[in-house]
């Protein structure tokens, strides 16, 4: 027997029926009302035919009716399948058809994605519901469901291995994989995180990161486990003095964000700064993306008495290395090492067999709350296997204290004369040339070299480097193999990103390719 995520929200419910469990900028649920919300959801759910292990579709932008949906959904042993706002009408319906969803609940103010797909989906007409306003026709209205229906626990019993939600992957590698996480994963990250966080139930998390995504989902359950609340930012776009204000007004004391949230704080105007109190942000979290050691030091600076930490892990993974505070300024480039309860990491050579500490290998873990498998992709879910161990696609390497030092992403190597080069070190070296805002550097088919080295980079509004410059600053840092031959310079906007703001190194090379951009 494991205790769900419904199971907690009862549990809290019970305990401290009154206490606010989730609130937004503008409702909040008691884990009382949650609860019962949830409950009807799920009963809601159940009558209009869907059974234990049917997939439902989510889309909406950050808001209170997440949390309502992922309980109410793990009630009735329903599989959420949340899908990122930021993707668009054809990539929602790969998503749609991909997992076979049997329902959808959409927000209103995203429905007409949904509209443009019904026609080519198979979810039947009735199962379409509708929130956020009332319901046009064609829509099942989501507070009419719940009105409706009982108030009881749904009468499904729930078992560890079934299946919570299908989370699908942004997409660097590829078209967007399912992965299936399970009501087990949750209860153990929800011990892996608190554990190693120190959480209390007196803590205020805040979820910044779409509540599609991974990063937000665990989170969250460590929060509902505790019986803590969780306070959700619901603006449609970043906002980074809105956020401030937010960790002030709410005393927040703990938000996970990504590098880019960081740099966009770092910009604000220091009246800002001074403006608002953060100082009950206890804890803060950086993750998802390689963050540069100068941003880190200037976060820690920002927030005196946020306590950073830095997290690696994966959709499929889970959490697997935490740089902790009293680490940062020894280890700043690193990620740290394994999280209490997260299991061992071990890097794998090309021949399978595990590299001495110092080399880069492909990083292998085993957590105990790893997914199960790619939906309907037995190939992708071989691949990512290697017995218990798992991985993703990562090359890392490990110092001889233990520490990990993420490199790329294998698919994103270039192989150039037969070396073996990682863009993210090219990255690293042309980033820190202060005429240039993003670059991103991928291998373009060479016929004597098999590959070659181009950088494409945006520039500072206001700042010119010529390819020559940048070359020239290649030149005096990077080995010959490494240095591009060519850099080709683009607007921010044509950069190719994916729902979670990642460049997509792939795509990039096949509009380059065919000269798209
Ligand atoms: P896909 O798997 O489809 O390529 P994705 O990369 O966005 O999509 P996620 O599970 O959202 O998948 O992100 C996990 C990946 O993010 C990791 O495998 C790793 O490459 C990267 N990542 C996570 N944490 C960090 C970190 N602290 N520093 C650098 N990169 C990180």
């Amino acid at each position: 027997h494991i205790l769900t995520l419904a199971d907690a929200v009862a549990t809290h419910a019970r305990l401290s029926p009154q206490k606010i469990g989730v609130m937004d900028t503008t409702r909040s649920l008691t884990f009382r009302q949650w609860q019962e919300r949830a409950s009807r959801l799920g009963n809601g759910l159940l009558d209009l035919g869907l059974k234990k292990g049917d997939r439902v579709a989510l889309l909406a932008y950050n808001c209170i009716e997440w949390m309502e949906m992922y309980v109410g959904l793990s009630q009735a042993g329903l599989v959420a399948v949340p899908i990122n706002f930021r993707l668009s009408a054809p990539e929602i319906a790969y998503i749609i058809k991909n997992c076979g969803a049997s329902a959808c609940i959409v927000q209103d103010t995203l429905s007409e994605k949904v509209d443009a797909i019904r026609h080519e989906v198979p979810i039947a007409s009735h199962r379409y519901i509708y929130f956020g306003s009332a319901a046009p026709a064609g829509y099942q209205e989501y507070e009419a469901l719940i009105d409706a229906s009982d108030s009881s626990t749904p009468p499904i019993v729930v078992e560890g291995s079934d299946t919570f939600a299908l989370l699908y992957t942004s997409g660097t590698t590829g078209r967007p994989k399912g992965a299936i996480r399970n009501h087990a994963g949750n209860a153990q990250i929800a011990i892996a995180t608190a554990l190693e966080m120190g959480f209390t139930r007196n803590d205020r998390g805040l979820l910044v990161m779409p509540m599609c995504h991974a990063n937000s989902i665990y989170f969250c359950v460590a929060f509902v486990y505790l019986g803590a609340t969780v306070v959700i930012d619901n603006r449609k776009s970043f906002d980074p003095e809105a956020l401030i204000a937010t960790l002030a007004n709410e005393r927040i004391t703990f938000t996970s964000l990504v590098p880019t949230h960081y740099v966009m704080i770092l910009e604000l105007p220091a009246a800002v700064r001074e403006k608002y109190d953060v100082s009950a942000v206890a804890k803060l979290m950086i993750s998802s993306a390689p963050a540069r050691k100068e941003l880190k030091l200037a976060i820690m600076d920002y927030f005196e008495n946020g306590k950073l930490h830095e997290l690696y892990g994966s959709t499929e993974l889970g959490w697997v290395t935490l740089l902790r505070p009293e680490e940062q300024l020894d280890k700043l480039g690193s990620v740290g090492r394994e999280w209490a309860c997260s299991g061992a990491i071990k890097m794998l050579g090309a021949d399978g067999n595990e590299v001495p500490d110092g080399e880069v290998g492909e990083l292998h873990s085993r957590t105990p709350y790893v997914f199960d498998g790619y939906w309907d992709n037995p190939e992708k879910t071989t691949e990512a296997f290697a017995g218990k161990w798992c991985s993703v696609g990562d090359m890392a390497r490990r110092d001889s204290d233990g520490y990990i030092y993420l490199v790329d992403r294998k698919s994103n190597m270039i192989i150039s004369g037969g070396e073996n080069i990682y863009p993210s070190e090219v990255e690293y070296v042309i980033a820190s040339h202060t005429a240039v805002k993003e670059v991103a550097v991928i291998g373009m088919p060479d016929i004597k070299w098999g590959e070659f080295v181009q950088a494409i980079v945006v520039l500072y509004p206001g700042q010119t480097a010529t390819e020559a410059e940048i070359l020239g600053w290649c030149r005096d840092r990077l080995a010959g193999f490494k240095r591009p031959r060519t850099v080709v310079f683009v607007t921010e906007e044509q950069m190719p990103r994916t729902a979670t703001g990642k460049i997509q190194h792939r795509l990039l090379r096949d509009q380059l390719l065919s000269a798209a951009i």
